[in-house]
């Protein structure tokens, strides 16, 4: 008798329906994959036609490449795609798609035809498909490029149909995907008619002009550019003064190797760069792109491949942080304190304490009792001051003992220059100091001895602050409740998505709490929760105190606090890199300097 085997491969339709459930969700993910296809494809025109926000048609015409009439057939099978030919192509992805899935899963969803010309021929190729079954296949007369034309979109998948929202909201949702395409390719021109209406027409333009036309024309005049550039990664795009005031979270745009992506946690960098400038209940506007080398991410993560993973996102939260600061910092005016104080920089530069309206007499008060109040387990403010004193030159002062050794008295020197930078020599070396970088190390070695010497005491908040967090951000917080309150703050969970914060460390200034709470769960996500994390706990704090305090870059110290820094600095466990990694100076060799003389 014949077993009954009961196991068999899908008909290609069925598993191009199955498929399309990922890729095709509604209309506007037609439009993104016919978009992106020509995208490309070359092209350097495209014009996007829909009818009842995409129910009925979407078409899409690029002067692209082109196929040839074997390619314009093979193009609709499953994993089907020019872009990919080999595995180590997966890892150095320059195409927006690569998957070869988009086209095969909308013609197994929707009525399709195309009409495709290569440069080469004069004539073209049409193919209609309905339910991946190929319906015609002839030559044509037709322009170079080409277009598809999707129509009656889940036509044959009834639940999915019913399931469509109204126009105007599937409408903003293709709104919405013409736009993160278009703004990504300003050397493009693009138009979008909606039901015989133009609702775009962008010429090829520059960066900004193209963000403007698409992200409000109030924005004119009122962008900062950015522009930063390391080995790792290259930053440009612009971000809205604040004074644009946005009361919808629209206008976030992150670009990754020209590919928009959703990202929480570099959005998150931006907002806390924006904290202190932005009015309660208004959104940053922003438009950033991020160049890096393939190999850094993982575009593979997500069907719709919106979503994608960094291999090293620290460095990336804290550049991108920087940058946004140092860029809402350039047109911020009249400044009574240097521009890069942050709060708690100016707590412990203000001789006053009075002066600080936020915080009210009674914790004005605690701020004074502070350093007297006798508690022995906590760093006074008076303690934190001594973090900025300079320091009278000890036997343990290495500089000293290696300049006597080489060096006579007169010939230690030392030069501050292009603000931000400090020359000097120790020894037979010559050493470019970054001043900010240098500073943060020499902060964040202070506090954390500090920090592991003993627990530090918790000061009660005269006014609780709330802090919204994402469900996982809160999990971590409350995992680490225990280290937390060891390093002196006390935070509670209120609800789904709300912690409230009661205590602080007396170094850390109300106003910077939130700021500071959300670097350490940053921070968490990458050390870990546990007691024996709490050493990496107390490193994360210390860090976030340590890089908001530091002196800024550009910021002009006296002489005498650059003298501090350099030979402080070489007092450190760690002298070469900041508390982010990146280098604190550069040191020059006389070996060095022989051979570039030879
Ligand atoms: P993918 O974009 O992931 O390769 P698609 O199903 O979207 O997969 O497209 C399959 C292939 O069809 C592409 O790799 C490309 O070679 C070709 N193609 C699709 N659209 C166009 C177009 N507008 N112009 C030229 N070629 C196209
Ligand atoms: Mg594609």
């Amino acid at each position: 008798m014949a077993i009954p085997h009961i196991i068999q491969l899908l008909p290609d339709n069925l598993a191009n329906q199955i498929a399309a459930g990922e890729v095709v969700q509604r209309p506007a993910s037609v439009v993104k994959e016919l978009l992106e296809n020509a995208v490309d494809a070359g092209a350097t025109r495209i014009d996007l036609l829909i009818k009842e926000a995409g129910k009925t048609l979407i078409q899409v015409t690029d002067n692209g490449s082109g196929m040839s009439a074997r390619d314009a057939r093979m193009a609709f099978e499953r994993h089907a795609t020019s872009k990919i030919k080999q595995e180590s192509d997966l890892f150095n992805i320059r195409t927006l798609g690569f998957r070869g899935e988009a086209l095969a899963s909308i013609a197994a969803v929707a009525q399709v035809r195309v009409r495709t010309r290569l440069h080469s021929e004069e004539l073209g190729t049409e193919i209609e498909i309905e339910a991946n079954e190929v319906k015609k296949q002839e030559a044509t007369v037709c322009p170079v490029g080409t277009t598809f034309l999707v129509k009656n979109l889940f036509y044959n998948v009834p639940a999915r149909r019913n399931f469509l929202k109204s126009v105007p909201v599937e409408t903003r949702h293709i709104l919405q995907e013409f736009t993160r395409v278009a703004l990504a390719r300003p050397d493009v021109s693009f138009s979008l008619v909606h039901n015989e209406t133009e609702v775009y027409e962008l010429p090829a333009s520059t960066q900004e002009a193209r963000f403007i036309a698409l992200a409000g024309l109030d924005l004119q005049g009122k962008l900062v550019s950015l522009e930063e550039e390391t080995g790792y990664v290259s930053f440009h795009g612009f971000i809205a003064r604040p004074d644009v005031n946005r009361k919808y979270r629209g206008e976030q745009y992150f670009f990754v190797n020209d590919r928009f992506i959703r990202s929480p946690f570099l959005h998150h960098a931006v907002a806390a760069a924006y904290q202190d400038f932005l009015p309660k209940e208004t959104h940053p506007v922003y438009c950033i792109f991020l160049n890096i080398d393939p190999v850094h991410v993982d575009i593979n993560i997500h069907p719709t491949k919106t979503e994608v993973k960094f291999d090293d996102e620290h460095t990336l939260y804290v550049l991108l942080q920087s940058l946004v600061k140092k860029g809402l910092a350039s047109f911020h005016e009249a400044p009574s304190f240097p521009l890069d104080a942050s709060p708690v920089n100016r707590a412990i530069y203000e001789s006053q304490p009075q002066r600080r309206e936020e915080q009210s007499g009674d914790t004005v008060g605690n701020w004074r009792k502070a350093p007297t109040s006798g508690s022995s387990n906590s760093i006074s403010r008076a303690g934190w001051e001594k973090l900025y004193e300079t320091p009278v030159s000890s036997p343990k002062d290495r500089t000293v003992t290696i300049d006597k050794g080489w060096t006579s008295p007169e010939e230690t020197w030392l030069v501050q220059f292009s603000p931000g930078y400090i020359l000097t020599k120790r020894g037979e070396r010559i050493y470019i100091i970054d001043q900010q970088r240098a500073h943060q190390r020499i902060l964040f070695e202070r506090f954390i001895a500090s920090l592991r010497a003993k627990p530090l005491a918790c000061q009660q908040l005269l006014f609780p602050q709330t802090l919204n967090v994402s469900l996982t951000d809160q999990m971590a917080l409350m995992e680490a409740e225990k280290t937390l309150q060891h390093l002196g703050f006390e935070v509670r969970e209120i609800g789904p998505g709300a912690v409230i914060i009661h205590g602080l460390p007396p170094e850390i200034p109300a106003s910077n709490a939130a700021d500071i709470l959300r670097e350490i769960i940053s921070d968490m996500h990458h050390t870990g929760t546990s007691d024996q994390a709490r050493d990496k706990v107390a490193e994360s704090i210390a860090r976030a105190v340590a890089m908001r305090s530091a002196v800024g870059h550009q910021q002009r110290i006296p002489h005498a606090e650059a003298q501090s820094i350099a030979s402080d600095l070489f007092r450190c466990d760690n002298p070469a890199s900041a508390p982010n990694g990146k280098p604190t100076y550069r040191m020059i060799d006389p070996v060095e300097l022989e051979d570039y003389f030879r």
